[in-house]
């Protein structure tokens, strides 16, 4: 017999390390014994200097031109993690969002199965006889007994101290008594499998039960009432009968007893509304594109663009039908405090038994079983949060993106990934539609839409033509006259009087962050902003200055308005406890609420006081911006904005933005029952076009917005990386900030990027660490990626030997949703 030589093969893989350095494939061999089972998304363990390394495979070369290549160690065994179609989404992210290959692979992974490689101490066969020369050395024998031999360094050290425990342990091991070696973590979540009782043909004979003792006849005659099959665990609780008489009958092959995994769910399910709504006329067109643009199988995408309560959700729950009745399959994203179990409940009831889904509070084997059964093609909705967006369903054929302006869709951690510019190059490569809805609709999606790229449908009105509310503003600068401006104008304390005299519910809205104080113009209103940067300038009382956060200038405060050359300039923020004291002064005995950031310092207060509220316990809400979204209290007629001005004045180049989406949000809270709203919103600036859009329609400010931003190299029309440069020291943050940006003047020159900073962020402490800020903007991201990559490597290689550079870190931004 001729045996031929195996035929080598190689992988690609990439280590699975946030080093910047490492962010490259390494070729290893694999084994013959290793047989089939690596493929593109195999979890491998490599040799890597001199340890051991996780590593993802990536390629599958047949020849390699280097000499001297590892071979891998072992191959986890493991379905592969991700399939090609994921592999290049994640270059994608990597590519966009400037993080290592290996962490966005992270995001594509199954939930719980990451794994670590840690050194693990073993107990040697003497170890299990010999006595320690030590107190300690016992202690440790001990615990490794107890723990059946195993332990990782990591946990000794935690329990014995991390030195003692790490000397003790190279004591033991010269000894004789322990070994050392790399070792694989357990993965956080697993299937789960349970053990299953079947009939067995003998079992479901005719007269079986007769020829049996008492106790393995009541065991046979439950489970063939119970039809045949029950969990061994039911079965003895319900027969009364116990594990040996289980197995004698198992002996006689009347049943049969294996293990067989078992799908965990989040939630139970009542299938209360399922109610098919005959569309209207707009919800019917916007039906139309949708179902049209997945029935042509193209990719396209929508901007879906209806006010609250205009049915929208009817809408994704048609297309997703069109869909599935093509084969395809569909992620529904919605904001994070959206995701309640009605919104679930909406999609389940209407696709019964095929929805699975993701977010943060499932637990680990939940979240794994959720996204198996997605793998699987169990489930073929999956409606959930911003990272649901990488749940594997395969042949997508939508996406559809709830209340897509909520910044709650940019990642805050590495890689920081924007949910939906993410999707609409996931739903691209999948030939798949993208459905973006909101009530307002982020300026990146209303200028690509007017641009021609995305579609925009409208719904213009609230289901049974329920009146909008009607919006009173109210001109701050003419209340109180030459004095004191109060807190609550009267035509605010006039709407609330009446409102609690006629038993209903009312919102006080104020929008303030701590540190967001400004200097505003007590007569004409303005707020001094940077002329270069059209942003608005912090007040510092440190040092009574006003700093901008964008370029790093700074002003002395001024005595007089520079504007109108009259007013006095005040500095502006007050807090929710104030405007409480204030309704109380004027309208005593009425019950409130207050709702912020110091009220709601519990886990479920949020949900609690919200309750008491619903059910009628208070008649006014006091409270921040966490209750401006979502809340559907049909008793709440009046919603009243303390001061609209805050978050004009935010140094952040979406402030009108925000503001506009803030107005309109909180008063879309108004009259969701059946008597109509009422909105009152005070304001220094009752011109300002993001305010007047509330009352006179969006388009004029629309077009202000996107001239100012085209002019002031702003997204959409250019990319954006705002560069955090961080240390405890603040002389080495400041310092380094400055020498990045030299490098950043070095490498970028000629690419016709804009270099902004350093300036000390908005937050300029955070958790006693200081932050400075660079922004670049640039006419295109791609031109500059892998330059502003080296500019960091660059830094870095400064840092290292520098003493100033001792700690500092630093993160990258693309794309930023924040620049605080
Ligand atoms: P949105 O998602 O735009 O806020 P929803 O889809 O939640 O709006 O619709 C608001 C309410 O109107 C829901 O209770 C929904 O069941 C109902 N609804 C939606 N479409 C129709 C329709 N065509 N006819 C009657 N009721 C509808
Ligand atoms: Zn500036």
């Amino acid at each position: 017999m001729i045996v031929s030589p195996a035929r080598q093969r190689y992988v690609e893989v990439i280590i699975d390390s946030a080093v910047r350095d490492l962010d490259r494939p390494f070729t290893y061999s694999v084994p013959e014994d290793a047989g089939e089972d690596v493929g593109i998304g195999s979890m491998v363990l490599v040799p890597f200097s001199g340890r051991l390394a996780l590593g993802y495979v990536v390629g599958l070369p047949s020849t390699s031109e280097y000499d001297g290549i590892k071979s891998i160690a072992r191959v986890l065994d493991e379905p592969p993690l991700f399939d090609f179609d994921s592999q290049r989404l994640c270059r994608w992210i990597a590519g966009h969002y400037l993080c290592p290959l290996s962490q966005a692979f992270k995001l594509v992974m199954p939930p719980g199965r990451g794994r670590k490689v840690k050194q693990f101490v073993y107990l040697t066969g003497s170890g299990n006889t010999l006595c320690a020369g030590s107190a300690l050395g016992e202690a440790i024998l001990a615990a490794l007994g107890e723990a059946g031999g195993e332990m990782s360094l990591d946990a000794l050290k935690k329990k014995f101290g991390a030195g003692d425990a790490a000397a003790e342990v190279g004591q033991l091991e010269s000894d004789g008594s322990v070994e050392r070696k790399f070792g694989l973590t357990r993965p956080a979540a697993s299937a789960k499998s349970r053990l299953v009782v079947r009939a067995t043909e003998a079992g479901r004979a005719d007269g079986a039960l007769d020829k049996l003792p008492a106790r393995q006849r009541d065991i046979l005659d439950e489970l063939l009432t119970r039809g045949g099959i029950e969990f061994q665990s039911d079965l003895l609780a319900h027969s009364g009968a116990s594990g040996a008489s289980l197995k004698s009958l198992a002996g006689k092959e009347m049943v049969e007893v294996a293990g067989e995994e078992v799908l965990r769910s989040p939630w139970v399910g009542s299938h209360e509304d399922a109610t098919r709504h005959h569309p209207n006329p707009a919800q019917q067109h916007a039906i139309d594109s949708i179902s049209g643009a997945i029935k042509s199988g193209g990719h396209r995408v929508f901007l879906l663009d209806g006010v609250t309560g205009s049915g929208k959700t009817e809408v994704y729950i048609r297309a997703i039908e069109t869909a599935l009745s093509k084969g395809r399959g569909a992620i529904v994203l919605v904001p994070e405090i959206s995701l309640t179990p009605q919104t679930v409940e909406r999609f389940e009831s209407r696709f019964p038994g095929q929805v699975a889904v993701l977010h943060s509070r499932l637990g680990p084997g939940e979240r794994f079983d959720q996204w198996r059964g997605v793998r699987e093609g169990r489930y073929r909705v999956v409606v959930g949060a911003r990272s649901a967006l990488f749940a594997p369903v395969s042949n997508l054929g939508i996406i559809a993106i709830d209340e897509e302006h909520e910044p709650s869709y940019k990642s805050d951690t590495s890689p920081r990934y924007h949910a939906r510019d993410v999707a609409a190059v996931r739903a691209k490569m999948a030939g798949a539609v993208l459905v973006l809805g909101s009530a307002t609709p982020s300026f990146e999606s209303i200028e690509r839409a007017r641009a021609g790229a995305y579609e925009r449908l409208e719904l213009p009105g609230r289901i049974d033509n329920r009146p909008m509310p009607d919006v009173e503003l109210v001109d701050m600068r003419e209340v109180g006259g030459a004095g004191e401006v109060p807190l609550l104008s009267r035509p605010m304390l006039g709407a609330l009087s009446r409102t609690v005299s006629a038993g209903d519910q009312a919102i006080l809205f104020l929008n303030r962050r701590g540190f967001a104080n400004y200097m505003q113009c007590r007569s004409c209103g303005e707020i001094m902003g940077c002329d270069e940067c059209e942003v608005s300038l912090c007040y510092h009382s440190r040092g009574h200055m006003m700093l901008c956060h964008h370029c790093g200038k700074r002003w002395a405060v001024p005595e007089v308005c520079p504007v109108c050359g009259a007013g006095p300039m005040k500095q502006y923020g007050a807090g929710t406890q104030r405007v409480e004291e204030e309704v109380l002064k004027h309208l005593p005995g009425v019950r409130t609420i207050r709702m912020d950031a110091d009220t709601t310092t519990t886990k479920d207060a949020h949900w609690h006081l919200l309750g008491s509220f619903r059910a009628g316990e208070a008649q006014i809400l006091i409270g921040t911006q966490m209750i401006a979204k979502g809340l559907d209290i049909p008793g709440v007629t009046l919603v009243g904005v303390i001061n609209a001005d805050t978050a004009l004045a935010l140094p952040d180049f979406r402030a009108s933005e925000r503001t506009y989406q803030l107005l309109t949000q909180v008063s879309g809270r108004a009259g969701r029952g059946l008597r109509p709203g009422h909105v009152v919103i005070q304001t220094f600036n009752p011109e300002h076009p993001a305010i007047r859009s509330i009352t006179e329609g969006i388009e004029p400010f629309v077009e202000a917005e996107i001239r100012s931003r085209s002019n002031a190299f702003y997204p959409p029309f250019v990319d954006l990386v705002n560069i955090t440069v961080t240390s405890p020291e603040m002389i080495s943050a400041s310092r380094s900030a400055e020498r990045l940006r030299k490098i950043l003047d070095t490498d970028l020159d000629g690419t016709g990027a804009i270099v902004l900073g350093p300036a000390p962020a908005p937050l300029s402490r955070l958790r006693g660490v200081y932050r400075w800020h660079i922004l670049v903007k640039s006419a295109a991201l791609e031109l500059i990626s892998d330059r502003l990559i080296g500019s960091i490597g660059r830094f870095y290689d400064y840092a290292r030997t520098s003493p100033a550079g001792k700690e500092v870190k630093i993160a990258m931004d693309v794309d930023p949703v924040s620049l605080l």
